[in-house]
């Protein structure tokens, strides 16, 4: 019933030449049944990583050319910002761009995110796909049940399935999905030889975790947007953002100060950063990205409790704001 947990490093050669698996660092059986897993959801063929910005490296290097520009989706994920910056000595050039909208022309290569962390929005695949530049869609926060940027005219989906694909809080994880044998071979090969592999552990607690993906995500996602219609009547909350689906929303209250008074009154939900998972949690933003986003956004990840313990811990949270 679950796949065969292998965690051999080398494998013995076939009269005397390499069968499938020969080193971990290329393939190994229990990574190579999460791609199969991973790929069917998304629409193509998948690369597993060791964490979602493993993978994010690894189609960044990839793909873009030397010296080239990234048109990345503003109100993303802000490590991806950070990725970018980090590798400017390489000669790269980030350049925001709001995607609700086309991207900006001269781009090499375009990172869209469905929908944005922290900030929710959905981007136009019909605008990026028009793009001259391959189009990249973080999809972290839709999880392929309910978006499949392959089918919008993506070249590449990713995740963080440290999120909602795994969806416990205990293990790192990413993964890429592609549609083009090629492109499938040359990310491959940019694994290999970096290293950035998945241990075997990962891939089957992730596998373990895709056999409840579909009831988490319902579960998490009804209570989601039952909150965010509650707050959106509440007095001390300036802004909801919710896009009408998945287990994530953010909201305002009035300043750091406020959004520090909620984090540190939560009682039910774990004031930590990260989301997905089976457990509620709520943190300041600010902390982390600065004035990119207002001082008192609140982001929550909603979980598994029950939707009334939530909304009450809320309610005597943001009493404190
Ligand atoms: N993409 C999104 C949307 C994320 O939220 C995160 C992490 O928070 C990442 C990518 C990076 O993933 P990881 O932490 O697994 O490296």
């Amino acid at each position: 019933m679950t796949a065969p947990l292998d965690r051999s490093a080398t494998w013995p050669y076939e009269d005397g030449q390499p069968g499938r698996f020969s080193y971990a660092r290329a393939d190994h059986p229990t990574g190579v049944a999460a791609e199969q897993r991973l790929g069917a959801l998304d629409g193509g063929r998948a690369l597993l990583f060791p964490s979602g910005m493993g993978a994010v490296t690894t189609v960044v290097l990839t793909m873009l050319p030397p010296g080239g520009t990234i048109a990345l989706a503003a109100g993303a994920y802000y490590g991806h910002r950070q990725l970018l910056d980090h590798l400017a000595p390489w000669g790269i050039t980030v350049v925001e761009f709001d995607q609700t909208g086309p991207p900006p022309a001269g781009a090499d290569l375009v990172v869209l995110e469905a929908p944005s962390n922290p900030m929710l929005t959905m981007p136009d695949f019909v605008a990026a796909a028009a793009h001259r530049a391959p189009v990249v869609c973080d999809s972290t926060v839709a999880s392929p049940l309910r978006v499949r940027p392959l089918e919008q005219g993506c070249e590449v989906v990713l995740h963080s399935a440290t999120k909602v694909l795994a969806g416990h809080d205990d293990v790192l994880a990413g993964v890429v999905v592609v549609q083009e044998d090629a492109l499938r071979e040359r990310l491959h090969l940019t694994r290999r030889l970096t290293g950035m592999v998945a241990s075997a552990d990962t891939a089957w607690l992730l596998l373990r975790g895709l056999e409840t993906l579909e009831v988490r995500l319902a579960r998490q996602e009804a209570t989601a947007s039952e909150l965010a219609a509650r707050l959106t009547g509440h007095p001390t909350v300036e802004v909801v953002r919710y896009p009408g689906f998945s287990f994530l929303l953010s909201f305002d209250v009035a300043d750091g100060e406020a959004a520090g008074r909620v984090e540190r009154s939560l009682q039910t939900i774990t004031n930590a950063t990260s989301l997905g998972g089976t457990h509620s949690k709520l943190e300041a933003r600010h902390r982390w990205e600065g004035d990119r986003i207002p001082s008192g956004l609140l982001r929550l990840s909603v979980g598994l409790e029950d939707v009334e313990a939530l909304w009450t811990d809320l309610e005597q949270a943001l009493a404190a704001a």
